[in-house]
């Protein structure tokens, strides 16, 4: 399919609307990415159509519900191409998926002493929830740093593995700087000394290709929120050799296969891990999310979104005492920055008066900006519906964020 900017906006209902009486330019796609119209179409579809709770049903609305769900889990199996759909685990978004993985596989694998190695460049919710198990376990969690361009420095992993390394947990792409990091480096430095990795996807999935077999990750993530899909999906991509030994991890309706006060067994992959009823509409929403995205091409998406990556750090780099964080070569279509003297808060505000909505603040980073030595940034985040022109827009409104306050 051609890219055809015009109508890929016309498919966002809400990139008409203006705010202050401006054009609505949303820069903050990093929190959370608009919706397009099949999207939104195909909740309303089914809560006024077929609405029934799933897999308990012998009659058709319940029927019809339980084969959308169970076939947005093979469009999620296909569009990141797991071997099974048994691989697949709904869940409420990222931190979600990773409080699972922390839970049941840190039961299971976790003892004392033993190491987990994280990033720097992490996300919270991919270091509490570690935190949470080490305390609980008297674990230690190591981290792997990152250098002044925001690059994690990869030599420095052969130092921190040791025989008590049971897991490296990183992300694919860092929230607060865009950095892109060299995953599959990693994934093969910690398989050949028979460590398991998971990858938090929040920030990748929606602009590359993801193949979790390519990259042979053991667990992969990723919230529906971030790729065009509703706020409380998510999924958990599992190796089945290791979901099959992991306990549930919430007791409840539907992960069961036999309940008495004797014994309870367990239902088999997927369902253990979905205890009670799941968001079967907003998992059938993110199927519909991944088969527009797939309409469009995930490749036409990563090259549109470099082109505006490019465009907006030339720009913004000609605004004097602007100072971009975040620098790596390989880098998604994000830009933190400040501008020197300017909380971030301010420009943000500025920002916001003239329609550009834009996110300020650590982006529940503290540790990258504990780093910097800074108390957050101002950043912009492109999405493959933004434009150059939208770009200008946030160049001007920075002009006047540095008049209004020097
Ligand atoms: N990990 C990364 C890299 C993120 O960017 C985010 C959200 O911004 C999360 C985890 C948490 O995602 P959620 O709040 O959807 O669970």
């Amino acid at each position: 399919m051609d890219f055809d900017i015009k109508k890929i906006r016309s498919d966002f209902p809400i990139l008409s609307h203006t705010v202050y009486g401006k054009p609505l330019i949303y820069f903050d796609n990093a929190a959370t990415t608009q919706k397009p119209e099949c999207v939104i179409n195909i909740i309303s579809e089914f809560y006024k159509n077929y609405n029934s709770n799933v897999h308990r049903g012998v009659h058709l609305l319940s029927a019809k519900c339980t084969e959308a769900n169970e076939n947005a889990r093979k469009t999620i199996q296909k569009f990141i191409n797991a071997n099974s759909s048994k691989e697949i685990i709904f869940t409420h978004g990222t931190t979600d998926s990773i409080n699972l993985i922390a839970t049941s596989f840190g039961d299971k694998f976790i003892n004392k002493d033993d190491e987990i190695i994280v990033s720097e460049l992490e996300h919270h919710s991919n270091i509490v929830p570690w935190q949470l198990l080490c305390e609980r376990k008297q674990a230690k969690i190591k981290v792997l740093p990152f250098n002044e361009k925001g690059e994690l420095i990869v030599d420095k992993l052969k130092n921190l593995i040791s025989k008590k390394t049971k897991l490296i947990t990183l992300n694919q792409v860092s929230n607060s700087l865009g950095t892109i990091n060299p995953i599959k480096k990693i994934i093969e430095i910690a398989h050949s000394n028979n460590i398991p990795v998971m990858i938090d996807g929040a920030q990748a999935i929606q602009h590359q290709k993801v193949d979790v077999k390519k990259l042979d990750c053991d667990f992969y993530v990723f919230s529906g929120h971030k790729i065009y899909a509703p706020t409380g999906t998510g999924v958990l991509y599992g190796k089945e050799k290791w979901l099959e030994q992991m306990p549930p991890y919430q007791g409840g309706g539907d992960m069961i296969d036999v309940v008495t006060f004797k014994k309870t067994t367990y239902n088999e992959l997927p369902f253990k891990f979905e205890a009670g009823t799941p968001n079967y509409i907003g998992n059938i929403a993110l199927g519909k999310a991944l088969d527009y995205v797939s309409s469009i091409g995930i490749s036409n998406i990563a090259k549109h979104e470099k082109e505006l990556l490019e465009y907006g750090t030339q720009k913004l780099s000609e605004i004097e005492n602007l100072i971009i964080y975040g620098n790596a070569k390989n880098k998604t279509s994000v830009i933190s920055f400040l501008i020197n003297g300017i909380h971030p808060y301010d420009t943000g505000m500025v920002l916001d008066k003239l329609g550009v909505a834009v996110r300020t603040g650590n982006h529940c980073t503290q540790p990258v900006m504990d780093h910097y030595k800074i108390p957050g940034t101002v950043r912009a985040s492109f999405a493959f519906y933004n434009t150059i022109e939208e770009i200008d827009v946030l160049y001007e409104g920075l002009l006047k964020v540095v008049k209004m306050f020097n």
